[in-house]
């Protein structure tokens, strides 16, 4: 049988590294200096250097399903998300922090749908995006709508982490809630002054930067998550 994976490795090694070794060698000796954690749905579809147009040594990369964020408290046990926000803040100290939801994401569709009995982790960690769930029949509509809220509430719950919002208030460290339509190649960028998102060809900005749901008078903790 044809081992697919082997020629790839090969190809990789022995065609594409060339082009980019004096890059790898450079990031080895000086270490990794990334600006960006970029939080991203497992979703195949997304390819976050395509998306952004960077390479390697630039982006930190968190993927999960439904690029969701637990809780700071570590209530829920082990978390690798959680354990790499922490890192990318403390040790690396980026400067951004992107989370990426998307169109037609599978991770917010379950969360209208019955999920495997045995798949007992995937349904707990769906639970991170039940806020997000609107009493409504599903539609394409609904479920973007659900796609957008889910990206407020994990920024919403970023701001939970202590060095976070530490760093979100001095100004260091820029939260930016992105909602990426595959079939438009175009990310929605969330502001939260208006709560909404703006496509980015119309948008001001990258995204919230900086996060501040409770400047401006707007108390009400919710960080204007659209409706
Ligand atoms: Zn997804």
């Amino acid at each position: 049988m044809p081992d697919d994976l082997l020629d790839r490795l090969r190809r990789f090694h022995d065609h594409t590294f060339p082009g980019v070794q004096d890059t790898f060698e450079h990031l080895v000796k000086d270490g990794q200096h990334p600006t960006i954690l970029f939080i991203g749905c497992s979703d195949s579809r997304i390819v976050p250097y395509l998306l952004t147009g960077t390479g390697p040594g630039e982006l930190f990369i968190i993927r999960n399903v439904g690029a969701f964020v637990p809780p700071y408290d570590g209530s829920a046990g082990y978390h690798g998300t959680a354990a790499a926000i922490e890192f990318a803040v403390l040790t690396l100290e980026v400067a951004h922090i992107i989370v990426c939801g998307h169109s037609h994401c599978g991770g917010i569709r379950a969360l209208y749908e019955e999920v495997p009995p045995e798949a007992i982790n995937l349904r707990a960690w769906l639970e991170l995006g039940r806020e997000a769930v609107l009493p409504v029949q599903v539609t394409e509509e609904a479920l973007c709508r659900t796609e957008q809220r889910a990206i407020v509430l994990q920024l919403e719950r970023l701001m939970g982490y202590p060095m976070v919002r530490g760093r979100v208030e001095a100004g260091r460290l820029a939260l930016h809630g992105w909602h990426y339509v595959l079939e438009d190649g175009e990310v929605h960028v969330f502001d939260v002054k208006s709560g909404s998102f703006v496509a980015a060809a119309q948008a001001l900005h990258s995204g919230t930067g900086p996060y501040q749901p409770f400047a401006d008078g707007d108390s009400g903790g919710s960080g204007g998550a659209p409706a």
